[in-house]
C-alpha cells in the first residue's frame, strides 16, 4: 500500500534536525519516497491518504532493551531489590512458562508497544520462536535473542546456545529484514567464565553480535570483583565480548576506567531509567558516557520492573533522572533524549535505515494527535512531546511501510483476544 501523510507537522530527526511546520510524507513500498513542506502536488498514485491536520509525525520509538513475555509478571512482585525479586519471585514463575504463554505475553507487549508508538524492540528471553511468530504477525521490527545462562561450558547447558543459533539460522534478516537475531548471554552473574568464552567464540565465528546485562547494580560489580578480580566491564572485555556490535543494558555501576573501555570498544549502551529507579539500582552516568561519544539508546526493560513499555514516559524519566543525578537542569536535553529513543536505538540494533524521516529511508513512522490541551500553547514541539506528551496521543503507526495502527485501531492484532489469553495464563501460573 502506498501511503501519503499530508498537512502534518514533521519532526524529521535528520542531520539538520529539521522540523517541517506543515508538509507531507509519501511512502511507496516500505520506503519514504518524498518528504517536504507545502501541499503535495497531487494525492494521486497513493492508495491511502491520511490527513494529519493538527497532528505531529515523527520516527517510531526504538525500545532497545526488553523482555516481552515478562508482561505476564506485571505487578506480580513489586517493591523489592533486584536479586530478591529475580531469584525469589521471577525465576520460579519463569520455570512454569510454556511456549503458548510466551506467545500470548509477547503479543500483549506488542499491543502495548504499538499503541504507545514503539516500532522496534529488542527482546531477550526464551521460547523465542514464539516471539518470532508473534513479531511476524504484529508487523513489528525486532532484535531477538535467546537468554543464555550457565556456569560451565559443559554439555547439559549447551541447549540454550544451540537454540539461540537455531533462532539465528531460521529468523535472522527474515520477514523483509524486519527481524534480526543476536546472542543473549544474560549477565556475568548468571553465566560462568567458560560459558561466556564459548559464547564469545560463537559470536566471532558466526559474526553474531551479543546483547547482555552489564553492571546493573553495585552488588553485581562487588561480586564480580570478588570472583574474578575485576569489574564486569573489564571481565567481559578480557573475554572478548565487548565490540562495536555489542549492546549492553544498564551500565549503572561503571567507573571512569569502565567508561574508557566501553568508549574504546564502541559498545552501545541501553539506558533503562524506569527499571533502574524502581529497583533502586542507581543512576547510570549517561551524560558522562555521551560526552565520551558512546552511542546511548533507551529501553524500558521488562514490564515487571518498570511496569510499562511506554517510551514517551521513559524519555521523560531519563531526562529527569540525569538532572537529579548531575544536579544540573541542563543535563540530557530534549534533543538528546529524543535521539536516544529513536536513532540511537536504530543504530545500536543494526536498523540504520530507520530512526529518522528522510527520503530513501525505511518508513517506521508514528502520528501523534498534538491538538490537545497539554500541547498548547505551541512553542517547541519536541519539548512538548518529551515533557508534556502522553502515549495516549499516538494515533497511527506505520512499520516497514505498512499500517499497524490507524486512528487508534490496531490493524494486525486482536487486542481483546490477547487480553483474555494473557489473563488466563496469569491465573494458571499463580494458582
Ligand atoms: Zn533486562
Amino acid at each position: 500500500m502506498d501511503i501519503l501523510l499530508k498537512n502534518a507537522q514533521i519532526i524529521t530527526l535528520n542531520e539538520n534536525d529539521d522540523i517541517i511546520r506543515e508538509g507531507s510524507i509519501g511512502i511507496r513500498g516500505n520506503k519514504i519516497d518524498h518528504i517536504g513542506s507545502g501541499e503535495q502536488d497531487s494525492d494521486t498514485g497513493y492508495s491511502k491518504v491520511i490527513d494529519c491536520k493538527g497532528r505531529t509525525v515523527m520516527p517510531g520509538f526504538v525500545n532497545a532493551h526488553n523482555h516481552l513475555a515478562m508482561t505476564l509478571f506485571r505487578n506480580y512482585a513489586d517493591d523489592m531489590n533486584l536479586m530478591d525479586w529475580l531469584f525469589k519471585k521471577i525465576f520460579p514463575l519463569e520455570d512454569k512458562l510454556t511456549e503458548d504463554a510466551v506467545y500470548w505475553a509477547s503479543l500483549l507487549a506488542m499491543v502495548e508497544m504499538i499503541k504507545s508508538g514503539t516500532t522496534t524492540f529488542s527482546d531477550m528471553y526464551f521460547f523465542m520462536e514464539e516471539t518470532a511468530r508473534a513479531t511476524s504477525e504484529s508487523g513489528m521490527r525486532a532484535v531477538l535473542s535467546r537468554g543464555l545462562q550457565g556456569e560451565s561450558g559443559e554439555e547439559g547447558i549447551d541447549y540454550r546456545l544451540r537454540e539461540n543459533l537455531e533462532l539465528f539460522d531460521k529468523y535472522h534478516n527474515s520477514f523483509n529484514e524486519r527481524i534480526k537475531v543476536m546472542l543473549g548471554p544474560h549477565s556475568v552473574y548468571t553465566c560462568g567464565e567458560p560459558y561466556l568464552k564459548k559464547v564469545a567464540a560463537k559470536s566471532r565465528e558466526r559474526g553474531i553480535p551479543i546483547q547482555i546485562h552489564l553492571s546493573e547494580t553495585g552488588e553485581e560489580v562487588k561480586n564480580c570483583i570478588n570472583k574474578y578480580g575485576k569489574s564486569p566491564v573489564k571481565h567481559l572485555d578480557s573475554l572478548g565480548l565487548l565490540n562495536e556490535g555489542t549492546v549492553a543494558a544498564h551500565c549503572v555501576a561503571v567507573d571512569d576506567s569502565d567508561i574508557d573501555i566501553l568508549a574504546a570498544r564502541k559498545v552501545n549502551v541501553v539506558h533503562n531509567p524506569g527499571s533502574n529507579m524502581k529497583l533502586a539500582s542507581g543512576a547510570a552516568p549517561i551524560v558522562k558516557m555521551l560526552g565520551r561519544g558512546i552511542n546511548i539508546c533507551l529501553g524500558t526493560d521488562g514490564a515487571s520492573s518498570n511496569n510499562n513499555l511506554d517510551m514517551l514516559e521513559e524519555m521523560r524519566m531519563a531526562a529527569y533522572l540525569q538532572k537529579v543525578h548531575t544536579g544540573d537542569p541542563s543535563a540530557l536535553p530534549v534533543n538528546e533524549v529524543m535521539r536516544m529513543a529513536t536513532a540511537g536505538g536504530a543504530e545500536a540494533l543494526g536498523f540504520e535505515s530507520t530512526g529518522s524521516l528522510e527520503e530513501g529511508k525505511t518508513a517506521d513512522i508514528i502520528v501523534l494527535n498534538t491538538k490537545k490541551a497539554h500541547y498548547y500553547p505551541k512553542y517547541n514541539i519536541k519539548s512538548a512531546i518529551v515533557y508534556s506528551g502522553s502515549s495516549a496521543d499516538v494515533e497511527t503507526v506505520i512499520i516497514d511501510g505498512s499500517l499497524v495502527m490507524e486512528g487508534g485501531c490496531l490493524v494486525t492484532l486482536d487486542e481483546e483476544r490477547i487480553l483474555y489469553e494473557t489473563q488466563k495464563w496469569a491465573s494458571k501460573l499463580t494458582e
